[in-house]
């Protein structure tokens, strides 16, 4: 029973306004809204539940649960499919609390007598609706195991605000997820997902104090592709374009899942080798170059090879990242004077 709502909503209201870390699961950020709501209304287990799709709902998931620690556990009942609860997911879908005072004999919830409140010595249930944009989204479900109770309508509208600090949490948790893509595809290449120049840039500065603090060597190869231009030439922009998805393939199968490789611009890339010295990183730019002159690249009835020419060096720890590339790159210009298709070390 609550005797004082305003200090309670209060209470949860700053709860809700803490800073939590929206990358997690629902459980991690979750659990203190349900902790507190657990708390405040004196009931046994809260828990959130989200449709599994909400244009046409087929089932609840249970994605947050006071008895689960942070670390996320399944439970046995961690799926209610809506086609066995028909009652039950009507009264949800309308948007309105369902208060069952005796949960086994409240029509709305006495479906769930036999496989569910029994087993787990649930008596009253409180369950209302987050929304999102308006439509119900999941529900928090608040359990006891003490009895029929006759839920207080301060109770439930306390409950309603429970599912309300839940829906904002997971509102700002998908606009983190969003927010996360659009920097993914800033730093993106659109025609070979490779990384661009601008995480090659981010990546170096990173990498280089890091190699500095470890003493390890960083080494780079640019690859350029010969006579890119007669390809196009050749067979046209659309088959120039398959190429290049093609080489990036190509170099993903030979390069280590720790290189990094980028799209430079055009036809020219760059392959970060992370505690690789210049000998090493000439091995490895004598295999891609020898992998990628094998490669047959497929388009209808053509049949294309291509052949690289790669500039290698050693990433000097102690200057701007721009001076090493400016190296790797002379070394590229070298290896095309020397008639293409070969490494050379800067
Ligand atoms: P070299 O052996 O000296 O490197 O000759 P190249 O023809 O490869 O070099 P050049 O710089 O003369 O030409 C590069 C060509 O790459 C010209 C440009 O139209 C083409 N190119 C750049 N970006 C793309 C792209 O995204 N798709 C396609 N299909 N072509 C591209
Ligand atoms: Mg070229
Ligand atoms: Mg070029």
């Amino acid at each position: 029973m609550l005797n004082d709502l305003s200090e309670v909503t209060q209470r949860l209201r700053r709860v809700c306004s803490q800073e939590v870390d929206v990358s997690g699961s629902y459980q991690a950020f979750l659990q203190d809204i349900i902790d507190e709501g657990r708390t405040t209304l004196a009931v046994s287990r809260v828990s959130v539940w989200l449709f599994d799709d909400h244009i046409q709902p087929r089932f609840l998931l249970n994605v947050a649960n006071t008895d689960w620690s942070t670390k996320v556990e399944q439970m046995d009942c961690a799926k209610l499919s809506l086609e066995h609860y028909h009652t039950y997911f009507t009264a949800l879908k309308s948007g309105e609390s369902i208060a069952a005072c005796d949960a086994e004999t409240d029509p709305r919830t006495t479906e769930f007598a036999d496989g569910y409140l029994k087993p787990y010595g649930i008596t009253t249930m409180l369950d209302t609706v987050i929304f999102k944009n308006g439509v119900p989204h999941g529900i928090v479900c608040c359990e006891g195991t003490d009895g029929p109770r006759q839920w207080q309508s301060a109770e439930v509208s306390y409950a309603e605000m429970i599912a309300d600090c839940c829906s904002r949490r997971i509102l700002v948790s998908e606009l983190w997820a969003l927010q996360q893509q659009l920097s993914d595809l800033a730093f993106q290449d659109a025609l070979t997902g490779l990384k661009n120049r601008r995480y090659l840039m981010d990546y170096a500065e990173r990498e280089i104090s890091r190699h500095m603090r470890a003493e390890l060597p960083l080494s780079m190869v640019v690859v350029d592709i010969d006579h890119f231009k007669a390809i196009n030439d050749t067979y046209g922009h659309e088959v120039g374009d398959v190429v290049l998805q093609a080489f990036a393939g190509c170099c993903k199968l030979v390069l280590r899942t720790e290189d990094c490789l980028c799209r430079l611009g055009g036809e020219e890339f760059v392959a970060m080798l992370p505690h690789t010295n210049a000998d090493n990183a000439y091995h490895v730019a004598q295999r891609l170059r020898e992998a990628l002159s094998q490669q047959q690249i497929e388009y209808g009835s053509e049949r294309i090879m291509i052949t690289v020419s790669c500039g290698v060096a050693e990433v000097n720890l102690q200057l701007p990242f721009s001076q090493s590339l400016k190296l790797a790159d002379h070394a590229v210009y070298q290896a095309k004077a020397q008639g293409r298709n070969c490494v050379v070390r800067s």
